[in-house]
């Protein structure tokens, strides 16, 4: 693999607070020598762990940027023991045209991994964190949300892995940030995305969603910027232990958790976010909007549980995710 051209206007490694960005270069239309910036912040005061810390890794997803560019602004060398990263905007194109993937070159970040340093955009931006920044990192933590589409609880979530010592670490994580929920996941599909990478390097990581719709409520970037200071205090960063609140434990790996739709038309949703749900409950209904009378496809649970996550859309697809099922 080539050299990245991805070049930081800033030192990452001395002592001390810098602003710039993730300059990768990128000739197009509009500006024939031109380039991406990505902006990145490094706040370094003393010896310690580092953390890499990651927002709109999906462009239309805002409790990470809103959480991150406030404490880029806020934190100072002096309360940080160790390194901390900030990559508030991770698909930066994809987040300034407000959408899940690239309008480049429509990369979704999350299954992009390891990426190409001579691929497009968003697999030169997956390369340099495969290549560059996750070596420097100890713990890594990547803040989602369910972008336009979906919908969820908040919850902080870390994975199952096959190394039960690093999955110990990377849930004692997940409870340091605290969210009201917190998610063991079994992803659908693993494949390319920015956790596996983490995972694979041996990396304590944890990821969250912290809501959706394609925008960020005041009480989801409370959580948002709680969960990163707690998760700072967690890795011995920032002075100071997690505050720690109630959390609901949830799981998806049973089977019937993730509901597909088979129908597509006007969503009615029975069951709202956070409520429970028994065996063989309706959760939704979907209607034929092509005609009136006739009627609509059920959707009943397969499992009780708690309904987690949602579409989102008024209107649904064939194929769209249209609940998951926390147990
Ligand atoms: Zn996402």
């Amino acid at each position: 693999m080539p050299a990245s051209p991805i070049v930081s206007t800033i030192d990452l490694e001395s002592p001390g607070i810098r602003h710039g960005h993730l300059k990768l270069p990128h000739s197009h239309d509009g500006s024939a020598w031109g380039a991406i910036m990505i902006p990145v912040s490094v706040i370094v005061g003393g010896t310690g762990q580092t953390a890499l810390l990651s927002g709109a890794n999906h462009g239309d997803e805002y409790e990470g940027p809103v959480a991150l560019l406030d404490l880029a602004r806020t934190l100072k060398p002096a309360h940080v023991t160790g390194r901390v990263i900030i990559v508030p905007m991770m698909n930066f194109p994809a987040f300034m045209a407000a959408t899940r993937t690239s309008p480049i070159d429509k990369g979704n970040m999350n299954r992009a991994f390891p990426g190409r340093a001579d691929g497009t955009p968003t697999e030169k931006i997956a390369d340099y964190f495969q290549r560059t920044l996750l070596p420097m990192a100890n713990i890594v933590l990547d803040i989602h949300a369910g972008g336009k589409t979906l919908d969820f609880v908040p919850f902080a979530a870390a994975h199952v892995l096959d190394d039960k010592n690093q999955q110990a670490k990377c849930v004692a994580a997940m409870q340091a940030f605290n969210a009201p929920y917190s998610m063991m996941l079994t992803e659908i599909d693993s494949v390319g995305m920015y956790d596996s990478a983490a995972e694979d390097m041996g990396k304590v990581f944890l990821s969250t969603e912290l809501g959706g719709g394609g925008s960020a409520t005041a009480s989801s970037t409370a959580i948002a910027k709680r969960g990163v200071a707690n998760v700072l205090k967690h890795a011995g960063i920032l002075k100071g232990k997690p505050e720690i609140g109630p959390t609901i434990a949830l799981d998806t790996s049973s089977e019937g958790c993730f509901i597909t739709s088979i129908s597509e038309g006007l969503l009615e949703m029975r069951v709202d976010l956070g409520e429970t749900i028994e065996k063989g409950a309706t959760i939704a209904l979907v209607h034929d909007v092509k005609r009136s009378g006739g009627e609509p496809v059920l959707y009943k649970a397969g499992i009780s549980g708690l309904l987690a996550g949602r579409h989102f859309p008024g209107l649904i697809g064939m194929g769209d995710c249209l609940a998951v099922i926390g147990v």
